[in-house]
């Protein structure tokens, strides 16, 4: 998305104040890039037409580039979407556990976020007692699934095995969690290929007799668009209170997030990162972290990933352990940076990019560094700068690892 958004920048050079001229062809280049960013026709055409209403005839603030005042309207606007807090998950006060309920088709990533969901309410300020319930009785391996992730994560899973009514289930999973003294209560449940009428009715049957506080739909972030139609379809057959979005981390476009909220008017209340909640993978980069072994196409990596997320502001603020501690204006920062830092890591070769070193230490550094500068068109103090900067993340990353060895458990991923 920032990729195709840099064109925009150009259309606004020299101007004093913001003309419809120059607002219809900046706004034309934001529709074709939030679209190829796989966002939703109707919210992008409500948010364009928002933007243009605003930002036509504005006079420029002292000191603020045109340019930079039409990025702020646009900020403003996908914050006013995305809504501009994060909505937190219901809590029941009368005594109750609070009751969430995981629903969505198969595959979507449903029992993989209700393990991920007990671990973050685990781990929050004030930690809870999470119960998970097992109410997919169809997929044979399911309870499995769930009974095993329950076990790495310390979390009690109640299940009664295949062929029971999972209205039953629940039921009875409810009074273990009054009689454990469990203040959450997530059900998983099971999912079909396609939106079926006994998927449906079975999910209110669950939802009426469970009360439950949260009914949350879980999509998968690749499908795109198709995330914000199943959101609405769900809302308008069963009333969800709000969105789980998995598979951020797979080779999604963005417009998922927006969609969502934009077509669904319901918030995202919970976002999903990596396959696997494995602490051997955490190990694995915790130990790469500490022997500063992360290298030029780790950050490449790490900078593909923020990408696809980047420009959508409040997404990164629903990342559990993220939350309120990074701005849209933060976020604009860094993917700019991480773009500098893209534009020189091309010119790297393959032996520089894997042994960061090489730019740093060796004696050829400096012949090295020149060609780089030269071959990216930056002045060689461009190219020092983004390594000082580097070795700063590392050194950073190595302290984080430290912390995640050591078993904090603010440190780990999600
Ligand atoms: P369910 O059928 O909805 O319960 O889905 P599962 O939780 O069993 O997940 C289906 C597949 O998607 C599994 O292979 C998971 O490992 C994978 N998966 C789930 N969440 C994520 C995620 O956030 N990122 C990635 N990359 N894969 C995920
Ligand atoms: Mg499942």
């Amino acid at each position: 998305l920032a990729e195709n958004m840099a064109g925009v920048a150009n259309l606004f050079t020299g101007q004093k104040t913001i003309t419809e001229s120059s607002v219809e062809g900046a706004l034309n280049e934001v529709k074709r890039a939030l679209l190829d960013a796989d966002l939703n026709l109707m919210v992008t055409n409500t948010l364009v037409d928002a933007v243009k209403s605003k930002a036509v005839g504005m006079k420029l603030v002292d000191g603020v580039t045109a340019k930079q005042q039409f990025v702020n309207v646009m900020n403003d606007e996908l914050v006013e979407i995305m809504g501009a807090e994060q909505a937190p998950l219901a809590r029941r006060t009368d005594g109750k556990p609070t009751v969430i309920l995981l629903a969505g088709l198969q595959g979507t990533g449903k029992t993989t976020a209700a393990a991920k969901l007990a671990k973050y309410l685990q781990q929050e300020e004030e930690p809870k007692k999470v119960l998970l319930v097992a109410g997919d009785v169809y997929r044979p391996a399911a309870i499995d699934q769930l009974i095993s992730l329950g076990k790495r994560i310390d979390v009690e899973v109640f299940s009664m095995g295949q062929g029971v009514d999972p209205v039953e289930i629940t039921k009875a999973g409810l009074e273990r969690a009054v009689e454990g003294e469990f203040d959450t209560v997530i059900v998983d449940t099971a999912g079909r290929q396609v939106v079926d009428d006994t998927l449906m009715t079975e999910l209110k049957d669950i939802q009426v007799a469970s009360e439950a506080d949260e009914v949350l739909l879980v999509v998968d972030a690749m499908t795109g668009q198709e995330a914000a139609t199943l959101a609405s379809v769900f809302n308008e057959k069963i009333g969800i209170t709000g969105a789980v979005l998995t598979k951020m981390d797979g080779d999604t476009r963005g417009g998922a997030a927006l969609s969502v909220q934009g077509v669904s008017q319901k918030p995202i209340k919970f976002v999903g990162i990596g396959e696997k909640m494995s602490e051997e993978e955490a190990a694995k980069l915790a130990k790469k972290m500490i022997n500063a072994e992360f290298d030029f196409n780790d950050f490449l990596k790490q900078a593909k990933m923020m990408k696809g997320m980047g420009s959508l502001g409040g997404v990164a603020n629903m990342i559990p352990g993220m939350a309120g501690k990074i701005t849209p204006q933060q976020l604009n920062q860094a993917e700019e940076g991480v773009q500098r830092a893209e534009g020189l890591i091309k010119f790297m070769t393959p032996e520089e990019r894997r042994t960061p070193k090489l730019l740093i230490l060796d004696p050829t550094s400096q012949a090295r560094c020149r060609r780089i500068a030269r071959d990216a068109g930056v002045k060689l103090s461009a190219v020092s700068a983004f390594l000082k900067e580097f070795q700063a993340m590392q050194s950073n990353m190595s302290r984080m690892g430290k912390q995640m060895a050591d078993g904090d458990p603010n440190a780990g991923p999600g």
